[in-house]
Formats: structure tokens, sequence, C-alpha cells
């Protein structure tokens, strides 16, 4: 795994950001899904998040940009002090944060165009920057800009799409993206020209990333600061960039293990069958994040979903 980027290389120094979560805990169908996570993500950094299926990974994201169904039962999310958690998405997104789904919907009858175009405007920007923009992040991750014009993912590829999330992510210049395994469905040359365009914007404009991924393919461009371990919803294990590359070797045996399946004995709390801080601090040395199950404030309302279903969870849209 590559070295850590040399500190103050970047541009847009002078606009620090910190993403703080504490004490997150969701649930889902009436089942807690997240149990108490904590991280800290500033300007610049890179965190991976890793972990086997069903352990909360995608929960984590779309909590995060308040998509409707999931409830946060607990705890706090601030950007540069604002709390999110009370905002709709769409000011969440204007507030900074990026979501790149794990799977981009298709939205037909609304072209990428459009999306930017209105993205910019509700940031005050000017939507004429659109074409120039698109054409100049289109050709870093080898994107068809006739894509432009053509109603939002409809038809296209999983790579394709995962491109495509890249270049809005780049005219849109979030402070921070949540990248939910924007590896997958990527062949190699893309998945290198996408992991190096997020590298670029994290010193270019200052961009923290928490990186949803398996495979450390993606990290040897995209280099992580910090590689945690999410397993049944709390950070088990947090650790550098060696983590990641351990974890390819071993897998999450010892660390994690396959979510209960769905439907048996949810959410019952039982004694935890992880490896706790204890038992992993030979590797990473940096376990315990995974407390702050005290009692959060209040349960919050659902926010409206403004999109009147799933499709509203994507931000800058
Ligand atoms: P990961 O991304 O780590 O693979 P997810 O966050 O997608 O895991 O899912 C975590 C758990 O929450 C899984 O058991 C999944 O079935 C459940 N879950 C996620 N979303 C929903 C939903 N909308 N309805 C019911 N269960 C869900
Ligand atoms: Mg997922």
């Amino acid at each position: 795994m590559s070295q850590p980027r040399p500190a103050d290389q970047g541009a847009e120094s002078d606009r620090r950001s910190e993403l703080i979560i504490e004490g997150l805990h969701a649930e889902v169908a009436g089942r807690e899904i997240l149990r108490g996570i904590d991280l800290r993500i500033r300007s610049g950094e890179v965190h991976a998040v890793m972990g086997p299926n069903g352990s909360g990974k995608s929960t984590l994201s779309h909590v995060l940009l308040g998509r409707p169904g999931y409830r946060v039962t607990g705890g706090r999310v601030t950007l540069d002090g604002v709390d999110l958690l009370d905002l709709p998405t769409w000011q969440r997104a204007q507030a900074g944060l990026f979501l790149a789904m794990q799977y981009p919907i298709e939205v037909p009858g609304v072209s990428l165009a459009d999306v930017l175009a209105e993205s910019l405007r509700a940031g005050g920007r000017d939507p004429a920057e659109v074409p120039a923009l698109v054409g100049a992040e289109a050709a870093r991750v080898g994107f068809d800009e006739r894509f432009l014009s053509r109603p939002l993912n409809v038809d296209l590829s999983g790579g394709e799409r995962k491109r495509n999330e890249t270049v809005q992510l780049g005219v849109l210049r979030p402070r921070f993206a949540v990248l939910d395994e924007i590896d997958s469905g990527l062949d190699v040359d893309a998945l290198r020209a996408v992991a190096r365009r997020i590298e670029a914007a994290t010193t270019e404009m200052g961009l923290g990333v928490l990186a949803i991924t398996h495979y450390t393919r993606l990290l040897s461009e995209l280099r992580p600061d910090h590689t945690h371990v999410l397993s049944r919803g709390r950070i088990v294990v947090s650790g550098g960039p060696e983590l990641a590359d351990e974890l390819e070797l071993t897998g999450y045996a010892g660390w994690a293990e396959e979510e209960e399946v769905v439907g048996a004995q949810a959410g019952a709390g039982g004694p935890s069958r992880l490896a706790g801080p204890a038992g992993s601090a030979g590797l990473a040395g940096s376990a315990g994040l995974a407390g702050s199950a005290g009692a959060g404030p209040p349960v919050r309302p659902e926010i409206d979903d403004p999109f009147g279903g799933p499709a509203g969870a994507g931000p800058g849209r």
C-alpha cells in the first residue's frame, strides 16, 4: 500500500472542514443496523471503510444523506458544527456532502445537465459552467460527454454509472464524499481513472472521503489515511493504510463475521462474537472506536422524501 499523501499539499487548505459522526445509531424496518458509529474526517483525508456483506456500510451512507426509511435513534452528525441530521437531503448536499451510491438509480426525464445546472444554481454558482466543467471531468475518467443530455443513468452500464457519479463529484466540488463501492462495475482502466480523479480531489479541492470498498485495488490509487472495519453496525477496528492490506490477505476472519441471515434473531444484541479491541490490538493498535452505545438524543422524525422514493437519496441531484 502506498504512503499517506504529504501534509499541506492541498489547495484550498484555507477551507478546512470536519465531518464528525458521533455515537450514530439507526434502524431500518424496525431493526437496529447502526449500533454506535464514531468517525471524524477532515478535509483532504481518505477514510476507507471495509467490512463483510450486510454489516451496515450502505446503511451508514444512506443515513448520512437522509434516505427515507432509515431512522436515526441516537447520535450526531455534524459538518463544521452544522447538525446534518436535522436537514433534508438537499440541504445536506448544499452543506457539502456528496454520495456516490452503490447502485446509482435511473432518473428518466432528467438529464445529467439538468441535475448539475440545478445543483450549481442552488449553490450560488453559474449553471452556464456545466458543459465546460463536464467536458473536463468526463475526459479525466473516460466518460462519454454524450451522456450529458441523456436521461440520468438510463441504460448506462454499471461502470458508466460509476464514472457518471465521479463526473458529478468533480463538477459539484463537495467538501466530503461518501463513496459506496465506487469500484464495483468498473474495469481496471476505469477504476484507475476514477480512483486517481478522487485522489486528486483530496488535494485540488481538499475533499474528505469516506470510501466504502472491499478491495485494495481502489486504495492503491485512492490512498487511505485511515482504514476502519465495520461489522454488525459498529467499527470494530481502525488502523492506517496497512490495515487494508492486511484485510486483503486475511479477510475479515478474527475481526468480523458475516451478518446473521435477515430475519434470524433480528437485532438481538446478544453476546458479541467479534474480535473486540483486545483481540485486535496486535494488528492495528487503535481499536476502540466502537463505544458510545450510550443513550443518544431523542429519536428524530424521518425526513420527507422530496422525490417520493429512494431516488431522493442522492445528493446534489
Ligand atoms: P452492507 O452495505 O454493509 O453490505 P447494508 O447496509 O446494505 O450492508 O445492510 C445492512 C443490513 O440492513 C442488512 O441485513 C440488510 O438486509 C438490512 N437492510 C438494509 N436496508 C434495508 C431496508 N431498506 N429494509 C430492510 N432491511 C434493510
Ligand atoms: Mg452495501
